[in-house]
Formats: structure tokens, sequence, C-alpha cells
């Protein structure tokens, strides 16, 4: 069927493909939408190109920021004084626990979790600049909310383990986050339930 395309439409359609959760199908749909309304074709296309020439990982906790600063909204916000750090996965977590509205701590941005058979080594993730954080930032607690993967496991337990003689309290989210799934697909009360009841990490 690709052969049928016009070859830049049917790189398109490849490109697209690429992008997570976009199959075949609605690869087509995008295109189709794209060529009906030319309008919003150029309005995606701006706001690509505004994204790859402004944002970047905040320098601080590797959320989303514009980069005049380099720091994010969370980074520069004085009311949250709650001397908690939650360690997530990626930025998405940052807002789904920002929706349950539970948290007035910082975040730090691993970028990953340890993941031997994929290739994702300490050297992959954002750990040095957690550790320099740890030290330097004053925490009296470090929450891991990396998930509920096997290697969101291992990966906790590495943190809590070099944590050991960090004089703060480590913590994990209260169990009711279901096995395997990302936070970002947890409902907001749980979320929050689950980060109130939050349980220490014995290693
Ligand atoms: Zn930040």
């Amino acid at each position: 069927m690709e052969a049928l395309l016009p070859p830049s439409l049917a790189s398109l359609k490849e490109a697209l493909e690429r992008l997570p959760g976009i199959g075949p199908r609605s690869a087509l749909r995008l295109i189709q939408a794209f060529l009906r309304k030319p309008e919003l074709l150029q309005s995606v296309l701006g706001s690509l190109q505004q994204v790859q020439t402004s944002v970047r990982m905040c320098r601080r906790c590797g959320f989303w920021a514009e980069s005049d600063g380099g720091l994010c909204i969370i980074c520069t916000d004085a009311g949250r004084e709650e001397p908690v750090l939650c360690v997530v996965k990626e930025p998405s977590d940052i807002l789904a626990i920002e929706r349950s509205q539970a948290f007035r701590g910082q975040y730090h941005v691993l970028g990953g979790v340890l993941d031997p058979l994929s290739g994702v080594q300490e050297k992959d993730l954002r750990l040095k600049e957690l550790w320099q954080r740890i030290r330097t930032e004053g925490y009296e607690e470090v929450v891991l909310a990396l998930g509920t993967s096997p290697e969101a496991e291992t990966t906790t337990y590495y943190i809590a383990r070099h944590l050991a003689d960090w004089p703060g309290r480590i913590t994990r989210f209260a169990s009711g986050i279901p096995v395997g799934s990302d936070l970002e697909y947890v409902d907001p009360l749980t979320l929050s339930r689950s980060l109130r009841e939050r349980q220490p990490i014995h290693v």
C-alpha cells in the first residue's frame, strides 16, 4: 500500500509511525487531517519548531523548561517549601503527581530506570546529579516514585542502598499503585493517598 503514496507522504507516514502510540492507521488519519486543514499543519509545524528551539531540560530537576534561565516552573516556585525530594522516571510522572495536589516538595527526573537487558546503565540516568542534590540541597526525605515494574524495583533498591548512610528518610509510595503501571495512568485520588501514606524503605 505504501507504494501508492507519493514519496513525501510515505516518508511522513513512516516518521509518524515511529512516535509512541501511533500505528499505521493513526498515521494515515493524521496525514489526512493535515492535508484537509493546512492551518492545522501550519500550527503543528510552528509549535514543533518552538519546542525545538526553546524547550530544554531544567538544569536542576530534569523537568521541561524554556531555555531562558534554565530552571522549570517548579524549581522557581518559592512556595514549595516541603524539604522532600521526589525521584521520578520521566517528566510526565511529575504532571501525574501534581494532578494529585498531594505534594509540595521538589522533584528529580531520573530519565529512566536501570534495565541491563535494554542497555540502560547507571551512567545513562541522572544519578550523579541526584547524589549531588541530596548532598547539597538540605532535604529531610527522599521519596522514590519510580513505579512498580521489576526494573523500577531494582532501581529503587539501588538508590536506597546508595543512600544507606544518608541521615534523612528514604520512602516510597504506599501500596495501591497497580503493579507495572505508569504513574500517569493512576487516578489522582489513589496517587494522593499512596503519597500521603508513604512507607520507609528498608535495605
Ligand atoms: Zn526544575
